[in-house]
């Protein structure tokens, strides 16, 4: 039987990448204080904030997240966000084929110079507004399984995917080998 004592915790810094716009920091804000605030100012630079999670297997994920600004005169910050972190989670909207193209950007800006075995997700946000969808369900799957990434649609408005977002990152953290 397991008790307090047996859980592990698990510290992963987490940073998050994508267009300006895209909700980066309204998915982490719902994520980390279960709001939604439609008013929320846009990123300067970057901002930090930690939230846990504690995972069936009884580990505890501390998550040490990095919200950076999509705007281009910070892009040549990036690598100080995504250097030693063990995950990635590359956005989008739904809505706009941009976002999807400069998501691919940081894909492949990961893929050359992120960490090695970085878990790298692929996040189209703004499902709810589904009825302006402009990047097909079935393209976005075919570039994240073809660039190995886990890939999920979120909508931070209604919160629906958010907190299996963050929980199937989570659960593909590597171990500490014991
Ligand atoms: P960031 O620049 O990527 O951090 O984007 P923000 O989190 O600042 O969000 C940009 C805009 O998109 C804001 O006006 C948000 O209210 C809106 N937004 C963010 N997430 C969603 C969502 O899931 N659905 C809808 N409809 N709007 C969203
Ligand atoms: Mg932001």
């Amino acid at each position: 039987a397991s008790s307090a004592t047996d859980s592990k915790e698990l510290r992963a810094k987490l940073v998050l990448l994508g267009d300006s716009g895209v909700g980066k920091s309204c998915i982490v804000l719902r994520f980390v204080r279960g709001q939604f605030d439609p008013t929320s100012k846009v990123t300067v630079g970057a901002s930090f904030l930690s939230q846990t999670l504690a995972l069936e297997d009884s580990t505890i994920v501390k998550f040490e997240i990095w919200d950076t600004a999509g705007q281009e005169r910070y892009a040549a910050l990036a690598p100080l966000y995504y250097r030693g972190a063990a995950a990635a989670i590359v956005v989008y909207d739904i809505t706009s084929p941009e976002s999807f193209s400069k998501a691919q950007y940081w894909v492949k800006e990961l893929q050359k110079h992120g960490s090695p075995g970085i878990v790298m997700v692929l996040v189209g946000n703004k499902a709810d507004l589904h009825e302006n969808r402009s990047v097909s369900l079935q393209d976005a799957k075919e570039y994240a399984e073809k660039n190995n990434m886990f890939f999920i649609e979120t909508s931070a408005k209604t919160a629906d995917n958010i907190n299996q977002l963050f929980e199937e990152i989570a659960k593909r953290l590597p171990r500490p080998t014991e």
